[in-house]
C-alpha cells in the first residue's frame, strides 16, 4: 500500500460516494489528499475520517476563482499538485419533451465546464512546477450509449469522454496523464434521486429501479465505489506512465449488456 507515497493529489466531490472512497484509497496507498466540495460541512467531516493526510476544501467546480482556490490551497497545504480527480457531478432525468433549458446548463456546467475548468486551472500548475501529473476525469457507462430518459447526463458523460481523448493528447507533450474511469451503475446516496425519478415517470416501487438495474449486471450486482479504487489507484501511479487519453470501463460488464 505505498503505491502514492509522496504524492499530493486533488479530488472534487469527495465530500461522499465515489470521491470519498477514492480519497481513502489514495491516503491508504500514502498519498495527501485534498477533499474539495461543494458540500463545506460533509466534507470537513470526509476529510476528519481520513486524519492528517487529508485537507478539506469548500468548492464549487462552476466557479473559476473557486477552482483556482482549491489549487492554491492544496498546493499551500501540501507542496505541487500530482494528481486530479475530476469526480463532481450531478445526475438528472427527464422525457426529452420536458428537458428544461435551466437543468440542462446546470449539468453541463458541473459535469462538463466544471471538468474541463478544473483540468485547465490543474494543467497549468503542473506545467508551472514541472510535475509529470495524472489527470482522472469520472466518465460514466452513460457516456457510452444514450438511455431513453437520461439524455442530458448521457451527453454530458460523452463530453467527458471525448475532452479526455483531446485533452490527453494535447496534455502528454507535458508529461500530463489524462485517462478516466467509466463506471457502470454504483450504489449511493446518488441513487436516492435516481430511484424518486423512476418511481415517478415508471410508476416503479421505491427500491424496484435499483433492483432492476443490479440484476441486469452480469456481474451479478451493482458496483460499490470500491470497486472503483483499484482503477483509480492504478491511473496514478507509475505503472501507468504510458497510459495516454483512454477511458476504462469498471462496470461488471454492465456495457456489454
Ligand atoms: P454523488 O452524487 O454521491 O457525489 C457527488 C459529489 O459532488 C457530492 O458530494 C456533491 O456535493 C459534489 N458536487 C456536486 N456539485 C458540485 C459542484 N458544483 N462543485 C463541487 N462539488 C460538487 O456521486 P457519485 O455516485 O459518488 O458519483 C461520482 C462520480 O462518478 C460522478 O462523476 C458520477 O457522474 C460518476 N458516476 C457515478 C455512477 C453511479 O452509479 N453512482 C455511475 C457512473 C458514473
Amino acid at each position: 500500500m505505498t503505491r502514492l507515497v509522496g504524492k499530493t493529489a486533488l479530488i472534487t466531490g469527495a465530500a461522499r460516494g465515489i470521491g470519498l472512497a477514492f480519497a481513502k484509497a489514495y491516503a491508504a496507498e500514502g498519498a495527501r489528499v485534498a477533499l474539495a466540495d461543494i458540500d463545506g460541512a460533509r466534507v470537513q467531516a470526509a476529510a476528519a475520517e481520513i486524519g492528517e493526510a487529508a485537507l478539506a476544501i469548500e468548492m464549487d467546480v462552476t466557479n473559476q476563482q473557486s477552482i483556482d482556490a482549491a489549487v492554491a490551497k492544496t498546493a499551500s497545504h501540501f507542496g505541487p499538485i500530482d494528481i486530479l480527480i475530476n469526480n463532481a457531478a450531478i445526475f438528472t432525468a427527464a422525457p426529452m419533451v420536458e428537458i428544461e433549458r435551466a437543468d440542462y446548463n446546470r449539468v453541463f456546467d458541473i459535469n462538463v465546464s466544471g471538468a474541463l475548468f478544473t483540468m485547465q486551472a490543474v494543467a497549468r500548475h503542473m506545467i508551472e512546477h514541472g510535475t509529470k501529473g495524472r489527470i482522472i476525469n469520472m466518465a460514466s457507462q452513460a457516456g457510452r450509449r444514450g438511455e431513453p430518459l437520461v439524455a442530458v447526463y448521457c451527453a454530458s458523460k460523452a463530453a467527458i469522454i471525448s475532452l479526455t481523448q483531446s485533452a490527453g493528447l494535447n496534455l502528454i507533450q507535458h508529461g500530463i496523464n489524462v485517462n478516466a474511469i467509466a463506471p457502470g451503475v454504483v450504489d449511493g446516496e446518488h441513487w436516492d434521486g435516481v430511484d424518486a425519478f423512476f418511481a415517478k415517470h415508471e410508476g416503479k416501487e421505491p427500491g424496484q429501479k435499483k433492483r432492476e438495474v443490479a440484476a441486469a449486471v452480469p456481474h451479478g450486482r451493482m458496483g460499490r465505489a470500491e470497486d472503483l479504487t483499484g482503477m483509480a489507484v492504478f491511473l496514478a501511479s507509475d505503472e501507468a506512465q504510458y497510459i495516454v487519453a483512454q477511458t476504462y470501463n469498471v462496470d461488471g460488464g454492465n456495457w456489454m449488456s
